[in-house]
């Protein structure tokens, strides 16, 4: 009878909380999905929280051609799928839901789901990724999707045969300008010096291509009139003499960098000036674009999820030891 009184009392309370887990991961791109093989190829109890789209940037990548093993190119999705799969098979757990938020006051910690579950995790991965940087003008927020856009792999078909701009100077930029001269007829690379970031191999590919021009010293200060719901010009500023072009064009592309997404931990990790994690509670390790704005390449986001997972290891047999 007592015992049947303590279960009522408990029950409702512990049914709040699914399993405990050894290892939780948020975020399915390339740092989260091998940080994830590793943890469960080593019978770590493992949650991938793969967050809604699964993949992160890699989803949107065409060809990944510098992913070491596939002198072909690998599809970015495909590589994205096999490594789910690998993961899968050493029995992680992967599930389409984000991490809404940790609670680093108990032990184990917490972690409220985008489900609204909670879920008790001895160790966390954080390898949330990045998204991408935009210019903060008022008419690119409102017509974003309606041509303005951050990704060519999903947008360029629909610019077929028309003018488009793409905002910046670095690879992502020029991979952007390279995929968009397939369809449209004119891109215009528009950037704020003469000092580019983009590598020899996409500039050499970029200055090969007809239908791509470059416009230097220039930045964006304003996209069509937000009224008219789509965009047909911007407004461009010569960055040395402050001279405005108006210039007619269908689509506006950003590729101006990443921003660290790391929101979702309010403040419970320390950040640099670029959002980069710099310091973390025990227990807590991070891999891929939060920690890196340098390489951000799939295979440096990978090694540095395998090293991550490596690190949650070895805290988890100290704790053990304990
Ligand atoms: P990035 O290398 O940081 O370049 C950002 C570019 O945007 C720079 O030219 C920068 O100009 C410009 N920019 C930044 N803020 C701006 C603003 N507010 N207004 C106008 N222009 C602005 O970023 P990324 O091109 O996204 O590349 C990120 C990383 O991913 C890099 O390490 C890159 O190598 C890697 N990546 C690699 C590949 C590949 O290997 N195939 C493809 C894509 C990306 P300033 O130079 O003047 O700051």
């Amino acid at each position: 009878m007592r015992l049947l009184f303590v279960l009522c009392l408990y029950l409702p309370f512990l049914s709040l909380f699914s399993d405990t887990y050894d290892v939780l991961i948020a975020g399915g791109g390339p740092a989260g999905l091998t940080a994830s093989i590793y943890t469960s190829r080593l019978g770590l109890k493992t949650f991938v929280a793969e967050g809604t789209v699964a993949g992160g940037q890699l989803s949107t990548t065409h060809v990944v051609e510098n992913f070491p093993g596939f002198p072909n190119g690998i599809n970015g999705p495909v590589l994205i799928s096999n490594m789910r799969e690998q993961a899968i098979k050493y029995l992680a757990k992967v599930q389409s839901l984000d991490v809404k938020s940790m609670d680093f006051s108990t032990y184990p910690y917490r972690a409220t789901l985008s489900n609204n579950e909670i879920l008790e995790t001895k160790s966390l991965i954080i390898a949330t990724g990045s998204s991408p940087k935009l210019l903060g003008l008022d008419s690119e927020a409102s017509l974003f999707g309606q041509g303005v856009s951050t990704c060519a792999v999903c947008d360029a078909p629909l610019y077929k045969d028309q003018n488009v701009l793409v905002v910046g100077g670095g690879d992502s930029a020029f991979e952007e300008a390279l995929l968009l001269s397939q369809f449209a007829k004119k891109v215009t690379i528009v950037h704020r010096s003469d000092t580019f970031r983009a590598s020899n191999i996409l500039r050499e590919r970029v200055a090969s291509k007809k239908n791509i021009s470059i416009k230097t010293f220039t930045k964006v200060i304003n996209i069509s009139d937000p009224l008219k719901g789509y965009v047909d010009g911007a407004t461009l500023e010569n960055t040395q003499s402050g001279k405005l072009e108006k210039i007619s064009c269908d689509g506006v592309f950003i590729a101006i960098g990443q921003i660290p997404n790391t929101s979702w931990l309010q403040g419970s990790v320390t950040t640099n000036s670029s959002g980069i994690i710099i310091k973390a509670p025990q227990g807590v390790f991070a891999a891929g674009d939060v920690v890196d704005n340098r390489y951000k390449q799939a295979i440096t986001a990978s090694g540095s999820g395998c090293k991550a997972a490596l690190d949650a290891y070895q805290y988890l047999e100290l704790k053990k030891g304990n």
